[in-house]
C-alpha cells in the first residue's frame, strides 16, 4: 500500500494517485550520492494533502503531507528487469546468470577488490575490464594448479604436502 511503485501514475500531469485518491505532485529536482559515491537525480513528488487520512499510518511516518523521492533512471531499468523476467525463456536465462556469472562478479569485487572502474567510455571500461578478466583466470589457473600438485604430493609423500609453490605468473 506505501509502494509508490503500485500506485497509479498520470504522465499528462505528473503525478501519482494515492491510495487515499489524492494526487501526489511533481514539486522539485534533486541530486543525491548513494553508498558507491555515485550521484544520482531524483524527482521530488508530494501528496497535496495529507491531513486526516485514515490510511496515513500505514503510508508514512511523515508529520505533514507524504513525499515521495523518485528515481526516473532506476525505476525505468527495474521496470525493464520485471518485465524480462515475465518471459520464461527470459527469466530461466537469468536463473542460469546467478549461477554462471554472478558468483565470479561476487569473486571478483569481493576478493579482488574491483569494486569500481578507473577508466570512463565504453572502450576504456571493456579495455579495463578484459584485463581485470584476464588476471582473475590466471589467478584460477595458478589456484587449480597449486591444488593439483598439494593433492600430487600428499599421494607421494602422505597427509601432509612437503612443498608447495605458488604458481602466480
Ligand atoms: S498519507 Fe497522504 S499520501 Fe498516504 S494515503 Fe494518505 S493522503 Fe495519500
Amino acid at each position: 500500500m506505501s509502494k509508490v511503485q503500485n500506485w497509479p501514475y498520470r504522465e499528462e500531469e505528473d503525478v501519482f494517485i494515492c491510495p487515499n485518491n489524492r494526487k501526489v505532485l511533481f514539486k522539485r529536482y534533486s541530486q543525491r550520492k548513494n553508498t558507491g559515491g555515485y550521484e544520482q537525480d531524483y524527482k521530488i513528488y508530494e501528496c497535496e494533502d495529507c491531513t486526516d487520512c485514515p490510511l496515513k499510518a500505514l503510508c508514512t511516518k511523515a508529520k505533514g503531507n507524504r513525499q515521495v523521492h523518485w528515481n526516473p533512471v532506476y525505476e525505468e531499468m527495474k521496470a525493464k528487469a520485471r518485465a524480462a523476467l515475465d518471459d520464461e525463456q527470459k527469466a530461466a536465462l537469468y536463473a542460469k546468470r546467478k549461477v554462471d556469472v554472478e558468483t565470479v562478479f561476487g569473486d571478483i569485487k569481493g576478493n579482488r577488490s574491483f569494486t569500481r572502474f578507473l577508466l570512463r567510455g565504453l572502450a576504456k571500461t571493456q579495455t579495463e575490464f578484459g584485463l581485470v578478466a584476464i588476471a582473475h583466470n590466471l589467478l584460477k589457473v595458478a589456484g587449480i594448479r597449486l591444488a593439483t600438485f598439494s593433492q600430487k604430493e600428499k599421494e607421494r609423500f602422505g597427509k601432509r604436502p612437503v612443498l608447495q609453490i605458488a604458481l602466480f605468473i
